[in-house]
Formats: structure tokens, C-alpha cells, sequence
């Protein structure tokens, strides 16, 4: 049996001109995939009524439930409720709720130069449709079962906020499902991946760069059955690469932390502020993290951290020792128990034999073991990856260390997976 599954239409100028990157498809893809939906097509188009019809009749010929976002706005380029009433061959009439909706906010913040119809063509919907009630903009998701579609707005605040009612439709529809899981393996390549994961017949592998590994995506090849063989294949999977696997590192760590209210404090120097700024993206951070250096310069490092200058000259600024100097130097400026550092050679100049550009050294200072462990980097990525993939380095090895090996730290030192990186050098200091 042909498999039904889902088609999306996104539709707008703005974005097929390159004003606005198409961030729809990624939230309705990820929602699909992950109920083990099958996605079959995205396309993009303008806002033009021919293409937009072609799109439409080809999906519609295919049987498959069609998601459509864009074009549901009072102004002239927005044609969606327009076009699915001619093609149901009916008139738009008014959305009851949300006519009362825009009554209502038309009320409150009328402007001048704008009439009630025109606010009023938001409030529409084609006659034997159903509208999906849209609880932050004023125009209403669309359902047509005759063409088997959901019509949503552009606005992706406002399409989450329809999305409850859009699943309740998906539900009833009678669609393949394939199950899926996801299993992001940190510090890993992809052919080194590759070579140790277990392969069946019935199961689909697919994978996706991560800033420093790969996520893994595993799905069914049939639609009933083969769920032991998934669920063995990502077993196996889990028991081998057990401390590699994390859905995100830096949030496992942060629930380790606050359950053990510890605090983190970071010396960044090639990494630039981005290892702070990915933790102060996380709402509540302030309970745990103390703050941060930026210590570019040799001499920062020494009258900010207290990196002796001797270390400096003799290792280098890009080392094990400055490296460890600059999280010990960071416990004591932040008062934290926990302190990471970065220093390395992000490129394009500055390399050399012994470091060419790629290489990074990072340190996590611990207050409570009075230990610091450095690691060795090599990642020849270009300035922009090259940051990512180290402050990545540094979750991974927080995330070991803390929540993994907690018990018996000499684990940590192990290399089981020939990976990029082990800590292995640590030293006691007081
Ligand atoms: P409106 O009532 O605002 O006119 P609409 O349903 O007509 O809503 P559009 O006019 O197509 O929607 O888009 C409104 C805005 O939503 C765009 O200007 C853009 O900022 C955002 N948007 C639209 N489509 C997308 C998309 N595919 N990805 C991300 N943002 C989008
Ligand atoms: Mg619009």
C-alpha cells in the first residue's frame, strides 16, 4: 500500500526574494518527524495565484494531507482564503470568533486610514471549512477536508499557537507512521561513527553534523512491526557510546549543577564570550553561572586570571599550563566552584608546525577536588566552527565529568572511542 503522508506549501514573497529565511518547514518538519510522520515535500513559492495553484493540484492529485503557511493577512498579496474558496468552488464568509476578534481589536487600537472591512478580511474563511483558532494573531487556521488542507498564517508565533488545533486534525487523518528516534553522539565522525554502529534491514540510518559529532536519526523501514529491531539497534547503539551520548550536553550539565547547587564561572580567550553567551541563552542561568573573562591578550590573562607570565613564555599562551592557569585564575575572580577555559589558534594566521590553526587547549578547574584537567584540541574548521566545536568540547567534558563520572575519575581519562579528545592531563593545585 502507498504510503499517505504530508506535503507542505509555504507561500510568500518575502521569502522566496530572500527578505526572511523559511523557518516554518524546520518547526513543521521536526514536529512530523518526530510523531513518526512522513514528510514528502516542502516547496516554496511566491505569492503568486498560477504557481500557487499548480502547487496545490499536484499536492491534492497525490492524496497526501497538505500543510500550507503564509498568504492568510487583510492585504492584497494575501490570496490564500481567496484561492482555496475558488478551488472549492465557494465565497469566503466570516470565522464567528474571529470576527468578533477583530471587532474587538479594531476597537481598542483603530488607526487611522484603516476601515473595519479591510481589518475584517482577516476573519474570513471559505465556506465549508472549519477555522482553527488562531490565540495571537487575528486570522484563523484553516481546515478543508474536501482537499485534505490545513492553511495556517506565516507568522511562526502565530502558527505555534494554532499547532494544538492543527494535530488535533492530524490525528484523525489516516497517515503512515514509521517510528523514529534520535541519538545525537558527541565527538564522533561520521565515518568513525559509521564503522562501530550495528546496520539491519529494517531500519533506515541517517545523519546530521552536530558542532563537534553527529546526530543520528533511526526510523522504520515499514510502517507496522520492526520495532524490536529499532529498539535493538538503538540499544546497542546507547551501550556502546553510553558517555558520548547526550541530547545536550550543556543542559545536562546545568540540571547536574543546580541539583548539586554548584557554580560555573569561564576565562575565554579563543572562544571569544561564545561560551558564555550559549549559557546566558538559558533562561535561569543566573542561579548558577557566576560570569566570565574575555583574556585575548597574553597580558589580560596575567592581570585578570593571574596566569603567571613564566607559564606564558615558556608554554606558550596556547597550552596545557596557561590553559589551566587561566581556570584556576577564574575560580578565584568568580568564586565558583567550577571554572572552564579556552585558548587556542582559531586561524587564519598564527599557526605553526608544532600548533598549527585548529588547535585549542581547555581546562575545567574543579574547587571541591582541587583538580584541573586540560584537554588537547584539533579542530581545522575555519573561526566560526572552530568555536562552536571547542566550547562543545568543554560541555562534553563537564557533562562527563560531572555527571558521569562522578564516582571514579580516572574513567575520564580513558579513550574507548580513539576520539578527538580525552582530558587526560590533570594536575592538583591548591
Ligand atoms: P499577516 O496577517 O501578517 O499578513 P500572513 O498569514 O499573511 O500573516 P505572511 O504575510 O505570509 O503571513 O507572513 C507574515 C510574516 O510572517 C512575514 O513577514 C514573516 O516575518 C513571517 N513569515 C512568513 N512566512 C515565514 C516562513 N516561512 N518562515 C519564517 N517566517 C515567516
Ligand atoms: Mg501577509
Amino acid at each position: 500500500m502507498p504510503e499517505r503522508g504530508i506535503r507542505i506549501c509555504i507561500i510568500g514573497t518575502e521569502v522566496t526574494n530572500g527578505f526572511i529565511q523559511d523557518t516554518n518547514t524546520k518547526f513543521f518538519a521536526e514536529e512530523l518527524y518526530s510523531r513518526g510522520l512522513i514528510l514528502k515535500e516542502c516547496r516554496v513559492i511566491p505569492d503568486d495565484p498560477e504557481i500557487i495553484f499548480d502547487t496545490w493540484n499536484e499536492y491534492i492529485r497525490s492524496g497526501d494531507l497538505i500543510i500550507n503557511s503564509g498568504g492568510l493577512g487583510p492585504t492584497d498579496d494575501d490570496l490564500t482564503v481567496d484561492l482555496i474558496s475558488q478551488l472549492l468552488g465557494v465565497e469566503p464568509v466570516y470565522d464567528e470568533e474571529a470576527e468578533k476578534r477583530v471587532k474587538w481589536f479594531f476597537k481598542k487600537r483603530a488607526r487611522s486610514g484603516v476601515s473595519l472591512e479591510l481589518a475584517l478580511r482577516q476573519a474570513r474563511i471559505p465556506a465549508m471549512t472549519i477555522g482553527l483558532k488562531n490565540t495571537v494573531g487575528l486570522a484563523p487556521g484553516i481546515w478543508a477536508p474536501r482537499i485534505n488542507m490545513i492553511a495556517l498564517p506565516g507568522f511562526p508565533v502565530e502558527i505555534k499557537s494554532i499547532w494544538p488545533e492543527a494535530l488535533k486534525i492530524i490525528e484523525t487523518q489516516d497517515l503512515t507512521r514509521r517510528s523514529t528516534r534520535i541519538l545525537p553522539v558527541w565527538a564522533m565522525g561520521e565515518s568513525q561513527l559509521f564503522s562501530q554502529i550495528p546496520r539491519s534491514n529494517d531500519v533506515e540510518i541517517g545523519v546530521h553534523a552536530l558542532p563537534i559529532g553527529c546526530r543520528l536519526f533511526l526510523r522504520a523501514k515499514n510502517e507496522d512491526g520492526n520495532l524490536t529491531e529499532l529498539d535493538r539497534i538503538e540499544n546497542e547503539i546507547r551501550l556502546h557510546f553510553t558517555s558520548l551520548i547526550s541530547h545536550d550536553p550543556l543542559r545536562d550539565i546545568i540540571e547536574k549543577l543546580l541539583a548539586d547547587a554548584k557554580t560555573l564561572s569561564t576565562a575565554e580567550s579563543c572562544t571569544g564570550g561564545l561560551i558564555g553567551k550559549l549559557i546566558t541563552d538559558i533562561p535561569g542561568s543566573s542561579a548558577w553561572y557566576q560570569g566570565g573573562a574575555i583574556t585575548y591578550s597574553n597580558s589580560s590573562k596575567s592581570q585578570l586570571l593571574n596566569v603567571k607570565e613564566e607559564t606564558i613564555q615558556r608554554f606558550g599562551a596556547v597550552s596545557h599550563a596557561t590553559a589551566a592557569e587561566m581556570a584556576i585564575g577564574a575560580l578565584a575572580a568568580f568564586n565558583s566552584d567550577i571554572a572552564v577555559s579556552t585558548t587556542g589558534i582559531a586561524g587564519p594566521d598564527g599557526g605553526s608546525d608544532e600548533k598549527p590553526v585548529g588547535t585549542a587547549f581547555a581546562a575545567i578547574a574543579d574547587k571541591n577536588s582541587q583538580k584541573v584537567y586540560t584537554a588537547k584540541l584539533y579542530y581545522p574548521f575555519g573561526r566560526e566552527r572552530f568555536r562552536l566545536a571547542v566550547a562543545h568540547s568543554l560541555f562534553l567534558g563537564l557533562f562527563q565529568r560531572f555527571t558521569l563520572f562522578d564516582k571514579n575519575p580516572q574513567d575520564w581519562q580513558t579513550d574507548r572511542f580513539g576520539k578527538n579528545f580525552v582530558w587526560d592531563d590533570f594536575s592538583t593545585f591548591q
